[in-house]
């Protein structure tokens, strides 16, 4: 049986502040409260799993155990077909640098791959989000989300975080970065995950 959230104050187990942002623009006008992981001091556990929803777990249980409460997490990324799925789980690793996460390089990088591997535009990509919900005793909910669009080049627009400036969803011809936040959160793969865990752990 799934289990419900009781309370109106959510911890979120991210110290990213785009992601931080638009979980407070999710789910504050449903009446929740949310504190991020950077706020309670607490550390940013290694991201050493493979899968989405692997990743998800580390960190959500990581803040749960921590905090005696429980946690939100989000684990997300860019799926490119035409690069076979990459860089999927290791999306933030891309933007890695030795002094911190560099996403006009990641950008730069991914659309070299793109002409690199010879395939022909459009070139197809979804945005993945798995939310965990964790508790304190080790129980947790999976919520996974998705939104289908193409990568586009060059970079447009300096709203949102991350990959945004490159990705357009389906039906759209603008891209996330192009978009308020607003028009992103009504279509986002983290919509569509908040949206799943809202309807089964919340409502
Ligand atoms: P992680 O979940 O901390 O491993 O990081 C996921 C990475 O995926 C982020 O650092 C972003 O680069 C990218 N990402 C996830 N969600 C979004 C989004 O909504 N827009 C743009 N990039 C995103």
């Amino acid at each position: 049986m799934i289990r419900r959230f009781e309370g109106s104050q959510l911890l979120v187990a991210t110290h990213n502040s785009g992601k931080l942002q638009e979980m407070q623009h999710l789910l504050e006008p449903k009446g929740i409260t949310v504190t991020g992981a950077a706020q309670m001091l607490l550390p940013e556990p290694d991201e050493t799993g493979t899968t989405f929803v692997e990743n998800a777990r580390i960190k959500a249980h990581a803040a749960a155990g921590a905090t005696g409460l429980p946690a939100l997490s989000d684990d997300s990324g860019i799926e490119i077909d035409a690069l076979d799925g990459a860089p999927g789980v290791y999306t933030a690793d891309w933007a890695e640098t030795d002094t911190g996460r560099d996403f006009n390089m990641a950008m730069s990088n991914t659309h070299k791959k793109l002409l690199d591997s010879g395939t022909a535009q459009p070139w197809t990509a979804r945005f993945c989000c798995t939310l965990v919900l964790a508790w304190p005793d080790g129980h947790d909910e999976v919520f996974a989300g998705f939104v289908t669009g193409a990568i586009v080049w060059p970079m447009r627009g300096i709203q949102g975080h991350g990959y945004d400036p490159i990705f357009v969803p389906e039906g759209h011809n603008i891209t996330f970065g192009e978009m308020d936040r607003w028009e992103k959160n009504h279509m986002s793969h983290r919509a569509d995950a908040v949206s799943k865990l809202l309807k089964n752990c919340f409502d």
